[in-house]
């Protein structure tokens, strides 16, 4: 049996909405789970990990990623484009140029990156299948995964049919039949799903839009087809107004009234962005338990808007919060993505709008219940010990009268004293334990060299 007290914080988030939020003490750990928090002594046989003044949150969770787009940052012919033109200029030009060690090198940079903010557990949106890979993408980023010690949801995507893309210059997005992709996604499910609460790996059912890349005769089939396999439906909807104009010119709807018809609404079910809804679609989502990953930095970098994340969470929305890719947000950083989520719906509506404690639900218990994952994003007896112990010893830190909202408030990125995933350390003063990050920058250089050739 393991046995762990953390001691010495300054303060513990518990990711629970409201007052329920703080809490003080001592944390207890037995094999991997959360005992008890509170006032504790230590015990004969314990492990103590110092907190040293800093802070305790929940392990981050966040609900939309890319991965594979950590080795094309900073492209500098899509920098300043919009979604539609930064979807040729960057995940259409490279896709076809991603061999095993590109795609490997690329799911490390950004789950390191992920883990050095605090981060537990991660979606992650995949949707390069192609019979031109001599290699299974699925298998590559779960290895990955597993050597790192983070929780993994792969979303797997694709689509049957290809948004038009006006140039020649580039190979067509891979499509595939609807037969084949479900026949994929279950031998991966069936191979790497694990429901158990201490599992680190899941899977998830994830055509990339239900507005490009599916058919609409389809979309019934596919909620059948993840509901059959026990598992969820993840895409991205209505990013821009390109969605909502194309299913009002195309199919006479909103894309969430278009979306209900075919019975794409449900807990089990969650969109990234939703940036562009109206007041009856924010309320139909809260109604019907449908997931929001709300990737503020993505949407600014972008410039597609800010999504209405408060508004359905005052209706007691499912709202979580997601790094997106790297190639359209170049700091895969839960920690930012709070930062930014605090400020983004202050300026726009007012200081009341959301608060530090908000957005770290979103980035919590939120993420937890968009992915069904209850036994994590929330520190409570009972709990997987999936928990960020953030320190407060950077310049910026000092002169804080309420240090637990320093890690969001303060900007910037607060180091970690440790990071536990159900118990078990995977960050240790600031650094992963075994992952040689001179190798990983060197690899990166040539990955990033090669691509670009
Ligand atoms: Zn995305």
């Amino acid at each position: 049996m393991t046995a762990i007290l953390i001691d010495n914080a300054a303060g513990i988030f518990t990711g629970l909405p409201g007052v329920a939020m703080r809490a003080a003490g001592q944390i207890r750990i037995r094999d991997g789970v959360i005992v008890e928090i509170g006032a504790l002594e230590p015990q004969p046989g314990e492990q103590r990990l110092d907190a040293q003044g800093g802070v305790i949150y929940p392990g981050l969770v966040s609900t939309h990623h890319h991965l594979f787009q950590s080795v094309l940052k900073g492209v500098r012919s899509g920098i300043d484009l919009p979604l539609a033109g930064w979807l040729r200029a960057v995940p259409y030009r490279f896709w076809s140029k991603f061999d095993e060690e590109a795609l490997a090198v690329a799911a490390r940079i950004g789950l390191a990156e992920l883990l050095l903010s605090g981060t537990t557990t991660v979606a992650d949106h995949h949707y390069l299948f192609s019979d031109t890979f001599g290699f299974d993408p699925a298998q590559v980023i779960f290895e990955v995964a597993r050597s790192l010690g983070i929780r993994l949801v792969f979303c797997r995507g694709g689509g049957t049919t290809a948004r038009h893309v006006d140039t020649d210059r580039f190979a067509a997005m891979p499509v595939e039949t609807l037969d084949r992709m479900l026949q994929s996604v279950e031998a991966c499910a069936q191979r790497f799903h694990d429901a158990s609460p201490n599992g680190l790996s899941r899977v998830a059912l994830a055509p990339t839009t239900p507005t490009w890349s599916l058919d609409p005769g389809e979309l019934r089939e596919v909620i059948a087809a993840a509901r059959r396999m026990g598992v969820r439906l993840h895409s991205h909807l209505s990013e821009t107004a390109d969605y909502v104009d194309f299913c009002l010119s195309v199919h006479g709807k909103r894309p969430v009234h278009w979306l209900a018809d075919h019975g794409w609404l449900g807990e089990d079910v969650w969109f990234a962005h939703l940036v562009h809804l109206d007041d009856d679609e924010v309320r139909i989502l809260a109604s019907t338990g449908t997931g929001m990953a709300h990737c503020p930095q993505s949407n600014c970098r972008l410039g597609s808007g800010v999504a209405p994340a408060d508004a359905m969470a005052r209706l007691g929305g499912a709202v979580s919060l997601g790094v997106d890719g790297a190639a359209s947000n170049e700091a895969a950083d839960m920690l930012c993505e709070m930062h930014s989520a605090w400020h983004t719906h202050r300026a726009m509506k007012g200081a009341g709008a959301v608060t530090a404690e908000d957005v770290v639900h979103w980035a919590t218990a939120g993420g937890a219940r968009v992915l069904g994952m209850p036994h994590v994003g929330t520190l409570a007896p009972g709990q997987q010990a999936d928990i960020a112990i953030f320190k407060l010893d950077d310049v910026r830190h000092f002169g804080m009268h309420d240090p637990l909202i320093a890690p969001v408030t303060c900007g910037g990125s607060a180091k970690l004293r440790y990071l536990l995933v159900g118990g078990r350390i995977v960050v240790a003063d600031g650094t992963i334990p075994g992952l040689d990050l001179q190798k990983l920058k060197s690899d990166a250089a040539r990955v990033v060299t090669r691509l670009a050739a």
